[in-house]
């Protein structure tokens, strides 16, 4: 039976991809009642993918990063806060607190508050250190590569070598430091990590593996970055991409302050009454896995949005569960490199497709069942792998496929 206890107000904190998307599908959903969005950054909420690609390279305009435009919001009549950071939460009376001293009456909360730059032990004085997450942090990177920068990266994670192949096409001098004797393997699998760092080194980018940053020297301005092996690397403008933490510093004290991200349900909804969370501050329950997992994937983010517009509205009975999945993309030197599934202890690599140029299709197996495939310069591939997996296909059949 399908329940009608809508909630006459919903308040969204988090103005990005989740919240969006969320107040978006709830009113795709025909909800009637009061839509806020409270985001503590100035910008009209933004995608972040294309900072460090498009946007980087200068390719994409600002303007172009947009989730909505503000007319389209306003016309869905979502009441949108920007510049104001959600403080605190009362559970029992229901009520948000921002840093103005306001407090908004919410019948449904949801915590979209995502993830920030992880603390990197090094602490400098020096200008010229950057992180990536913000359209103000890309617009800083952005501008040094304007005017010519020696670009030092720490970590060589996706954002991180999206940042050097950006840097690289505008050629530019790149060095690329991990702490890790296998960068990305984590991300990517063996094959993936070694195809990736290959297409770096064949556009000059020196990725320097195991190595950490033992001294940051300059008069004001970063001027060299001091490897642990005593090597000394010029730079004009490092930027630090070592992973990042959910945002959940404003709920201690409650619930949802839990280890590693918001803690829900696979259906999105907090142990709190009227609290559901989304997207990369969210930590839901993956059935299958019978753990829960914190995602920062994008797809992962709308498709957690949709799920719980869905069950805060009592759509489905009962709720509707999210079995997801995980889809990553990243982009770099014109390629598209995709990886849909999950990765299991123990799976073997085939390499099941490859062109002349050097572009293929990887999937990891136990020699029976596919759980995870990479496709790299080859999107054609992506709709008929994400459809295989999320099935179940067996190996032969993914085989078959090419
Ligand atoms: C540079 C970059 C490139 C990426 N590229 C890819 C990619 O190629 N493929 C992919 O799958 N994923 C990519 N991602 C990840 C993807 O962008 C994230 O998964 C997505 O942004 C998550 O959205 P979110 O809304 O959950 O969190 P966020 O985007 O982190 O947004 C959370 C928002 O909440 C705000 N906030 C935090 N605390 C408060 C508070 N107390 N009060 C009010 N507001 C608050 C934050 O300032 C922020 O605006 C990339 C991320 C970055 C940074």
């Amino acid at each position: 039976m399908i329940q009608d206890n809508r909630p006459d107000d919903v308040v969204i904190v988090g103005a990005s991809l989740a919240g969006v998307r969320t107040a978006q599908s709830l009113r795709g959903h025909g909800y009637g009642g009061s839509v806020t969005v409270i985001g503590d950054e100035l910008e009209h909420p933004y995608d972040r993918p294309p900072l460090s690609k498009q946007f980087l390279t200068a390719e994409w305009p600002r303007a172009k990063l947009q989730l909505s435009s503000a007319d389209d919001l306003a016309s869905q009549h979502v009441n949108l806060i920007l510049g104001h950071r959600a403080t605190g939460i009362d559970a029992r009376e229901r009520q948000v607190f921002l840093d103005d001293g306001t407090r908004h009456r919410y019948g449904a909360l949801v915590v979209a508050t995502g993830a920030s730059p992880r603390r990197w032990p090094f602490e400098s004085q020096l200008s010229g250190i950057s992180n990536f997450r913000t359209i103000d942090d890309a617009l800083q990177v952005r501008a040094a590569f304007e005017r010519g920068a020696a670009v030092v990266i720490v970590g060589a994670g996706f954002i991180g070598t999206e940042i050097a192949s950006a840097a690289a096409q505008r050629g530019l001098d790149v060095t690329v430091v991990d702490v890790l004797d296998s960068p990305l393997e984590a991300q990517l699998g063996r094959v993936g990590a070694a195809a990736l760092i290959e297409l770096h080194r064949d556009h000059g980018v020196k990725i320097l593996p195991g190595r950490t940053v033992a001294g940051l020297h300059g008069a004001e301005h970063i001027e060299v970055v001091e490897l642990d092996d005593g090597t000394k690397l010029p730079a004009d403008i490092l930027i630090v991409g070592v992973g990042v933490e959910p945002n959940t510093r404003w709920l201690s004290g409650t619930a949802l302050d839990g280890v590693g991200g918001v803690p829900c349900s696979a259906a999105g909804a907090t142990a709190v009454p009227g609290i559901w969370s989304v997207g990369d501050v969210a930590r839901w329950m993956v059935p299958r896995l019978g753990r829960r997992v914190r995602f920062e994937h994008w797809t992962n983010a709308v498709e957690q949005a949709g799920v719980v517009a869905r069950n805060l509205l009592g759509l489905s009975a009962p709720e509707h569960i999210h079995e997801p999945v995980p889809y990553v993309w990243t982009d770099q030197y014109g390629q598209k490199i995709q990886q849909v599934g999950r990765r299991h202890d123990g799976d073997t690599t085939t390499v099941v497709y490859r062109t002349a140029d050097n572009h293929f299709v990887a999937v990891e197996h136990n020699g029976q069942h596919v759980n995870r495939a990479l496709a790299l310069g080859v999107p054609q591939a992506l709709p008929h792998l994400r459809r295989a997996i999320r099935s179940g296909a067996d190996l032969r059949s993914v085989i078959s496929l090419f």
